[in-house]
Order: C-alpha cells, then structure tokens, then sequence
C-alpha cells in the first residue's frame, strides 16, 4: 500500500472574472482524474483544514498578511499578484500554505506527500507576484525549522518559472539550499540569486535538461547533505504549455520527477511534493504530466 497522502484544497473556491489567464478549474480536474482514472485512492485524498493565520508570521510581513486578509492591498500590489482580491482568495491562499504544513508533517512520518496546490514560489515576504499569494513552501520550512523536526532542507524547484520569492527568502539562510531550474526567457525577466541556478534557452529539449539535472541536483545534494526535499513539480516545462519557453516531451517531464525521487530515495530524504504551474490550453496536456507525476509517486520508498 502507498504511503502517498495528497492534500487538497479546491473546496476553498475562488471564482476569477471571466476571460482571466489563471486556470483555476485545473485543481479539481487533476483532483478528479486522479480518482476515476484509480491513481489515488479516495482514503488518500486529504481535504485541507485551515490552520491559525499565524503560521504565515513565519514569512510574511504582518503589514501584508493583513491586507491579504481584509483586501486592503493597493493597486499596484494586488495587480502584481494576478488575482483580484476577495476573502475567498485569502482563505483559498491560507489552505494552500496549510497543505504543505501538513504535507511536510507527513512526509516527515511516511517519506512522500503531495498537495494539489501549492508551490507558489513568486510570493515574497512583503508581496505576492506572478499568481502567487503567500509561499507555502517557504512557510512549511520556517515552521518546522523553528520546531526543530527539519535542520537542513532543500528546495527542488523545476517548475519553468524562477522562484524568486523563495530565492530572496533564503537568501541569508545557510542551511536552506534553493535550487532553481527555469527558462532563462521567462517570467520572472528580473532573476533573483538561488544558492543555484540554471536557465535553459527557449526550445530546450529532454536530453540537455536532463543530462544537467542528473549532473547538478545529485552533486549539491550530495554536498549540502540536506534532511527534507522539497519538490515543485510545476509541469509548465512542457512543448505544449503556453507560458513556459521550454520543450519537454512528456516522458522526458516525467523523467525529471523520476530523477528527483531516484535521489530522494538514494539519500534517504522525505520529499514533499508541490504542485506549481501548468498552463497548456486547452488544460488536458497539464494533467497529463500531473497523472504522471503522481503515478510515479506511488512507488516512492525510503
Ligand atoms: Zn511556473
């Protein structure tokens, strides 16, 4: 039996303005899928409960978390982040943190979780960007770095886009190491510092990405010997996503997952996995790559 737990959060809805860019709806359909097509069992779907808004402290600014809460952002701040803001996006971002917290807690007992949310690495501690409210995974490793369950994690973050909120968050924190693999022509077009970075060029296809993540990924494992991975998954690396700038196949998307939990599994490592971006139109080719990505974590053991 897998260990798989898999925590979601479309039961916090948020309806966006017709005609928006952000495919909201994908989060049930991969929720959904993953139950009639039997690659999750329904008694390993966790619908996420809402943990005290506290835990956000261990990030954000006090000053912001409050105007998330009561939409009091300015203009320019709730534009940055690509969502209109409404009590229903604060509590739909809230959840998404609190599956990861309680995603991590089980990854820590079990080895593998998931959340069907999450991996919103563009949220800065005094802002959200790029559909990003709050940093669920920055959060998680605050939180239970302060409870002293995790001493030295390690962010896995392949989605095509650089987590630049995550970047700046653990800038000055030697034993959080931040790994980012992105299209060097995507958002964000200003790049932070990761403690590791790689851009491809547009067009980048299976081989090169793949022959340098087998190359880098196990080499900084190998050398920051962390305790916890945290993986975002974000599947906007494939040919047919619409933002993203590289041209993954889906066995070579799928590959790259396989790599990660390869190396979580040689090392030992918890992995908590996050989902990130997707945004082919029509939506089928993202939940294709999400199916595979799951599957493949049925199988992890540590
Ligand atoms: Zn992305």
């Amino acid at each position: 039996m897998s260990k798989l737990k898999v925590y979601f959060t479309d039961h916090y809805e948020v309806e966006l303005p017709e005609g928006h860019r952000f495919p909201m709806f994908k989060y049930r359909l991969l929720r959904e899928t993953l139950i009639s097509q039997k690659i999750i069992q329904t008694q390993q779907l966790e619908p996420t409960p809402l943990l005290d808004d506290y835990v956000l402290s261990f990030v954000h600014t006090e000053d912001y978390i409050q105007k998330v809460k009561h939409s009091k952002l300015e203009r320019n701040l709730e534009r940055l982040s690509g969502f209109p803001q409404s009590q229903k996006m604060y509590l739909r971002s809230l959840a998404s943190v609190c599956a990861t917290i309680l995603a991590t807690e089980h990854a820590l007992n079990y080895g593998i979780s998931a959340t069907i949310s999450g991996g919103t690495h563009h949220a800065y501690p005094d802002r959200g960007e790029g559909f990003c409210v709050f940093n669920d995974v920055a959060v998680a490793i605050n939180y239970f770095k302060h409870q002293k369950k995790i001493k030295r994690p390690f962010v896995v973050d392949l989605d095509v886009h650089q987590g630049n909120g995550t970047a700046v968050i653990f800038q000055n924190d030697p034993d959080t190491f931040t790994f980012s693999f992105h299209g060097e022509k995507n958002y964000p077009f200003r790049k932070e510092k990761s403690d590791f970075d790689f851009g491809f060029p547009p067009h980048t296809e299976d081989g090169t990405y793949l022959f340098n993540l087998q190359l880098y990924l196990s080499q900084y494992i190998e050398t920051h010997k962390p305790d916890i991975l945290f993986y975002n998954a974000g599947v906007d690396v494939i040919k047919q996503d619409k933002l993203g700038s590289l041209d993954l196949s889906f066995e070579g998307c799928l590959e790259r997952d396989m790599m990660v939990f390869y190396l979580a599994q040689k090392y030992s490592l918890p992995v908590v996995v996050v989902m990130g971006g997707g945004y082919a139109k029509p939506i089928d080719p993202t939940i294709h790559a999400q199916l595979n990505l799951f599957k493949e974590m049925n199988n992890f053991e540590i």
